[in-house]
Formats: C-alpha cells, sequence, structure tokens
C-alpha cells in the first residue's frame, strides 16, 4: 500500500504511507498535544491540519480514496465534510506545500495565473479496459526549487525590475507625424515580462535563478472497467510548478489499442468467427477466450443452420459499463463460411448428397439458339478489368504460361 497518489496528509503526520493505524494514532497523538492551540498559541492552523489529516487517514473509506485518487479523490468523495472545506483547501490550495489545484481554491484565488494542463496520450489494450488496470506513468516536469524555495536566490534577492517598474511590460509612444502618436506596448526586455530581477552574483545555484527544476512524478492511474477511447483521467494540479502559478492538470487521455480478435462498438464487442460448411449445416460448438481470460463455450444445435456472413449475438459478454461494471454489452459474432475445395468429393458421391439437400428450386429452360459461354474462376481481390479484357493485348508478359494465359483464351475467339 506504500504506493500513493499523493503523501501530504500522511507528511502532515510525519509518517509513510504504509503506516498502520496504532502508528497513524501514535503520530496523531505526540502531535495533538505539541500543536494544541491551548498550549501553542502561535502554531496557527496545524492542530486543524493534523486534525483533518488524521480524520481522513483513520477513515478507511476517506483512505482508500486518497491514497488512490489523492486530494481529488477526497474532493470527489465529499472527503473533507461540513465545516472541513477551509482547512481542506488550505492544505491543498493555500500554498502550504507551494501548491494549488482543486476548483475550490481556484475561484477563491481570482488573481493567480493558471499554468497550462499537460495532456498526455495513454495507450492501453482492450483487455485494460475490460478488466480495469493500475499503473504507474513517470512523468517529469518543472517543480518549484526546493533549495531557494522558489524564490530564485536567497531573500531579499529578487528586485522590482527598473526598467518596466515591476509591471513586467514597457510602453513606447513612437510618433507617427506631428500631433499623431502611437503608443505601443512590448514584453519588458530586461526582466522577460517577470517584472523582477535577481543580481547574477545573489541568484540560486540550484536553479540559477530560475526558481523551478525539472523533476520526476509518477502517477498512480486507475483504469477503470468500460472506460472508453477518449476519456480523460485527470491529475488536478500535476502540471508544471512555476512562482505565483496555480499548476494546470496533467490529463491523460486514453488510446484504445487495436485488438487482434475483439472490436468493440460502445459496450458491445465483435468477433469474427470461421467455421466449415458442416459446422453451418449441422450445428457446431466452439471456445472462446474471453478479455478476461474466461472460457466460453459457444454451442449451435444441429438442425439450425448459419448463413456465411450472418451474424449471431451472446447477451451480456460485452464491454462493462464505466461505473456500472456488473452490467454489460453484448457480443456479436459474424460467421464467416467456409465451403469445401474443389475435387472434395467424387462425382458419384455428389449424387447422393444432392439427395439429401433441399431440391434444386426450378428446372431452368433453354432456348435452341442460346448461346453456351464459359465461366471462369475469378479472384476478387484482384478486382475486375475495368472493361479493357487483358488478353486482347499480347503484351503483357506475366500473363504468359499460365494456365488462363492469353493462348488459352485467344483460342475461343
Ligand atoms: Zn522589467
Ligand atoms: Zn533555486
Amino acid at each position: 500500500m506504500a504506493n500513493v497518489a499523493d503523501t501530504k496528509l500522511y507528511d502532515i503526520l510525519g509518517v509513510s504511507p504504509s503506516a498502520t493505524e496504532n502508528e497513524l494514532k501514535k503520530a496523531y497523538r505526540k502531535l495533538a498535544k505539541e500543536y494544541h492551540p491551548d498550549k501553542n498559541p502561535n502554531a496557527g492552523d496545524k492542530f486543524k491540519e493534523i486534525s483533518f489529516a488524521y480524520e481522513v487517514l483513520t477513515n478507511p473509506e476517506k483512505k482508500d480514496l486518497y491514497d488512490r485518487y489523492g486530494e481529488q479523490g477526497l474532493r470527489e468523495g465529499g472527503g473533507g465534510g461540513a465545516g472541513m472545506e477551509d482547512i481542506f483547501s488550505h492544505i491543498f490550495g493555500g500554498g502550504l506545500f507551494g501548491f494549488m489545484g482543486g476548483q475550490s481554491s481556484r475561484s477563491r484565488n481570482g488573481g493567480r495565473r493558471r499554468g497550462e494542463d499537460m495532456i498526455h496520450p495513454l495507450k492501453v489494450s482492450l483487455e485494460d479496459l475490460y478488466n480495469g488496470k493500475a499503473t504507474k506513468l513517470q512523468l517529469s516536469k518543472n517543480v518549484l526549487c526546493s533549495a531557494c524555495n522558489g524564490q530564485g536566490g536567497k531573500t531579499g534577492a529578487v528586485q522590482k525590475c527598473a526598467a518596466c517598474r515591476g509591471r513586467g511590460m514597457r510602453i513606447m509612444i513612437r510618433q507617427l507625424a506631428p500631433g499623431m502618436v502611437q503608443q505601443m506596448q512590448s514584453v519588458c526586455t530586461d526582466c522577460n515580462g517577470e517584472g523582477e530581477v535577481i543580481h547574477e552574483k545573489d541568484r540560486c545555484k540550484e536553479c540559477e535563478g530560475r526558481k523551478v527544476c525539472k523533476g520526476v512524478k509518477v502517477l498512480e492511474v486507475h483504469v477503470d472497467k468500460g472506460m472508453k477511447h477518449g476519456q480523460k483521467i485527470t491529475f488536478s494540479g500535476e502540471a508544471d510548478q512555476s512562482p505565483n502559478t496555480e499548476p494546470g492538470d496533467i490529463i491523460l487521455v486514453l488510446q484504445e489499442k487495436d485488438h487482434e480478435e475483439f472490436r468493440r462498438d460502445g459496450n458491445d464487442l465483435h468477433i469474427s468467427h470461421r467455421i466449415g460448411l458442416v459446422e453451418a449445416l449441422c450445428g457446431f460448438q466452439f471456445m472462446l477466450t474471453h478479455l478476461d481470460g474466461r472460457h466460453l463455450v459457444i454451442k449451435y444445435p444441429p438442425g439450425k443452420v448459419i448463413e456465411p456472413g450472418s451474424v449471431r449475438v451472446v447477451r451480456g459478454e460485452g464491454m462493462p459499463q464505466y461505473r456500472n461494471p456488473f452490467e454489460k454489452g453484448d457480443l456479436y459474432i459474424k460467421f464467416d463460411v467456409k465451403f469445401p475445395e474443389n475435387g472434395w468429393i467424387s462425382t458419384e458421391k455428389l449424387t447422393e448428397l444432392e439427395d439429401l439437400l433441399p431440391s434444386r428450386t426450378e428446372v431452368p429452360v433453354i432456348s435452341a439458339d442460346a448461346e453456351e459461354v464459359d465461366l471462369q474462376d475469378f479472384d476478387i481481390s484482384q478486382g475486375s478489368s475495368g472493361g479493357l479484357r487483358r488478353e486482347a493485348y499480347n503484351d503483357s508478359s506475366d500473363e504468359e504460361g499460365g494456365p488462363h494465359g492469353p493462348g488459352v483464351q485467344c483460342a475461343h475467339q
């Protein structure tokens, strides 16, 4: 259980995510004593934070939500409860950890810039979407420099840019003609629009005054049963950090990989299955391995006929519904009927077979002046020649010597 989406609440209690309930209790008692407002009036909100962390981590349901989805899980699962919203946004959104995220803190922080969302595709197999899957994703992102707390240098090193007086923009006035001026606003080049500068000698060695460093974030991603191609999984506030900016979200967009056997259409699955003529006429059974590894026996009784290209359905064996995985779509099977090859049976036996088969529908009338023509084999994958009869031109070398080569066909003309 050490792999959790977020560790802030554990950090507050000073325990590892694998701590037992007893360890949580111990840590809470010790900290609560230390930071109780009666004893320590200068501790600020520390006592409330400890209580909140303890409340969440000792409630199995809330703990599970928090471990799996972090802050987002608590927010969506109503984790805070009445009266807890303040401390909740204080912990997750109040800049306590240089971290902003979630809707409620956003609205409270109207003045703050919001960073870009980071969008990543996440390839998933149909098996993963059928069974659900927890996976870890390692991403690199900018994090506030820990050496300077995202300041870029020592306290006081940051100075207001003199060139733009801290506004980040400079206004230039250009005279176009006497009495006619144009006012132009441009980004200040001295501070790159930051509004502040740090002298080279005061810059933080770690981040060289950039205030952020490259960091690695491992996200615990839960692909839920029944999720679809294009569906998004959002990690609120996990995108690049930068000073005075509320980080955007990391958004994973599911990309369903093609499957060799199954094709998905909403919650339904489609496969095609090849059977022989005897199965098509006399019934059959076959085994299908489903996406979760179960073996299904699919039977069709003797006496029922499968026409080539026809479809049958197995109800309730499609994809599970998202958030309601016990309800499933259907499984459609299209049958491809393989007919026997030329010469599979002797001419005498054919007469016997004809007696067994349904009788011919009608006896054709052939008039005395009818012309008899030749019915030849044709490979449908080659397509028709568009009315240009190849045998009319004797220059195609690839037809020479074949059984249906130009020599044979010319003899008919
Ligand atoms: Zn400037
Ligand atoms: Zn730094």
